[in-house]
This record gives structure tokens, C-alpha cells and sequence, in this order.
């Protein structure tokens, strides 16, 4: 169970096996593709997004869209791709906040529009009435805390807790035509931060779905990265279709042909962003060992 604790929330690996090789090219590219998360606009994809004005998280620029990435985690995510791995480990694992409180604060001059910080807050509040996590705004004399800002390039988070990492990256910025603000999508973003990845990404998602990447849009093929089981558990609960950590059927598609197809039925719209599901609640309930989440 620690393990499988832990894993949730390390950045995980492409799954490792076959062992394929790769040329220098295409280990350039990798790094390539992971540096621009740093610098990449929300516009990166600008026409996908229009079509899917539900998912501003999904074409935010960062790693699967939406994950800030740890610069240390670059050069160990490119030497393991470069060794032919299909599997980029992140190092350092993060954990749970401290006493299972995330502290946080509105950076100076954001979230002044009407009604943001309100959307913020009562997301916080949902989560702390459906599980045992808490959030506390910081005081001045907290190093460690998610830094809340609302810069117009999209929705996008650190995973998990790190220490040294200081200020924690969370950002809820609309740009014309997508809204961060809507529950949902705020709780994905709060549960990158508690340490959640993507359904979509869950080392067990070929049972459940199909990707097919004849369909992804170019650059985006790594979005589609599958996550170490040994990093990576779904703390004993079931594939969920209809997460609001799940990717929709067209997610980086370049011709309207899905590029995630499920396998089996559904009941609910695979990804959705109208409600959190109750496999969500209760895999952060577990994840935090919170009374009840595991009977
Ligand atoms: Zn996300």
C-alpha cells in the first residue's frame, strides 16, 4: 500500500517495455518537447482549444496540457527516455502536504475579477466537505505554499507536495473563449496540487482505453505518456471514465477522430467537467488515509 500511496504522486513513466531505440533526433526532440513547457503559451494549440472550450486545462502548454514541470526533472525524464525506455521517472518524489493541509495564497493583484476568488475558495470548501483534507491560507511566515495566481495563459498546476520547491505553481487564467473557472475544472487543478496525474495516464490505461495515435495533432504524442505502476496506483479503486482528471475522446485530435477510445461501456461522458466523480473523492480520501476510505 506505500507503494502504491508514494506513487500517486510522483510524475511516472512510460510503461518499460518493449525497449525501443532511439536516435538522437528523437531524444531532442523529447527534450525539446519537455523545455517548452516552461515557455509555452496557452495559444500553443489555439484551434483545438476553440473545440473544446470545457477543457482550457488540456491546452495549456505545460506537460499533458496542464502539469508544471520541475526544471531537475528534465535531464532524468531525457536520460531515461534516451535509454530506451518506454518510461520517464520523475525523481524526487513529492507527498502529501504536511498534516494533510494545503496552504495557500492569492498572489498580490490576482483573481480581482468578479466572482474568481469565490470559485477558488468554494472549491476548497467542497473538497474539505467530502474528504479529510484541509486548506489553509498562509501566513506571512510560510515558505512552503501554493502561490495562486491568475495570469490569462491557462489552467495549470505543480503535482504534489515538494519541499523545495518553495512557492507551489497554480495558475487559473481564462483566455477568450474557456473558462478555468468552473468547479470542476478548478478541483482538477487542486488535485495536480495534492498530488494527482491524469486518468488517462494511469499505467493500467490500456485495459480501458485505446489511444490512438495515428489522430494526435503533432507535438502532443507525449501528452499521452503512461505512468509506472510502480509510481503510479490507483489505491484500489477502479479506472474512472468520467474523472475530472480524464482527457475527452478528441484530446489532441488533428481530425476529429478520437485519439482516446474506451473499451468498454461507459456510463457518464468520458471526460466530463460538470461534476466530481465519486471514485474521485474517494481516491483522495485514500490517498490521504482519511477515516472510513479504506472499509
Ligand atoms: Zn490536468
Amino acid at each position: 500500500m506505500i507503494r502504491l500511496v508514494l506513487g500517486l504522486c510522483a510524475i511516472g513513466a512510460v510503461v518499460a517495455t518493449p525497449v525501443v531505440t532511439r536516435s538522437k533526433e528523437d531524444v531532442d526532440r523529447y527534450r525539446d518537447f519537455l523545455l517548452n513547457t516552461f515557455t509555452n503559451k496557452a495559444d500553443k494549440f489555439k484551434n483545438l482549444a476553440a473545440q473544446s472550450p470545457d477543457h482550457p486545462e488540456m491546452y495549456s502548454g505545460k506537460y499533458q496540457g496542464d502539469i508544471v514541470l520541475d526544471k531537475e526533472d528534465v535531464d532524468d525524464m531525457v536520460a531515461q527516455y534516451a535509454s530506451g525506455r518506454n518510461a520517464v521517472i520523475f525523481p524526487g518524489l513529492s507527498t502529501q502536504w504536511p498534516d494533510n493541509t494545503v496552504v495557500w495564497a492569492f498572489a498580490d493583484t490576482h483573481y480581482e475579477e468578479p466572482g474568481q476568488k469565490e470559485a477558488v475558495l468554494e472549491a476548497m470548501k467542497l473538497i474539505e466537505s467530502k474528504t479529510c483534507v484541509k486548506f489553509r491560507q498562509a501566513e506571512p511566515s510560510d515558505r512552503f505554499f501554493v502561490n495562486m495566481t491568475s495570469y490569462p495563459s491557462g489552467c495549470y498546476a505543480h503535482v504534489g507536495y515538494r519541499v523545495w520547491r518553495g512557492p507551489h505553481i497554480f495558475n487559473l487564467g481564462s483566455t477568450p473563449g474557456s473558462d478555468c473557472f468552473r468547479q470542476p475544472t478548478i478541483v482538477h487543478e487542486l488535485m495536480h496540487i495534492m498530488g494527482f496525474f491524469h486518468m488517462h495516464a494511469t499505467y493500467d490505461r490500456d485495459n480501458y482505453v485505446r489511444v490512438n495515435y495515428e489522430n494526435i495533432v503533432s507535438g502532443a504524442e507525449s501528452d499521452f505518456d503512461k505512468l509506472n505502476e510502480y509510481l503510479v496506483g490507483n489505491l484500489g479503486v477502479e479506472y474512472d471514465y468520467v474523472s475530472c482528471l480524464h482527457y475527452p475522446a478528441l484530446a489532441w485530435s488533428k481530425n476529429f477522430e478520437p485519439t482516446i477510445e474506451p473499451l468498454r461501456e461507459i456510463d457518464g461522458v468520458m471526460g466530463q467537467r460538470e461534476y466530481i466523480t465519486e471514485k474521485d473523492w474517494l481516491r483522495i480520501n485514500r490517498y490521504h488515509n482519511c477515516p472510513g476510505a479504506w472499509e
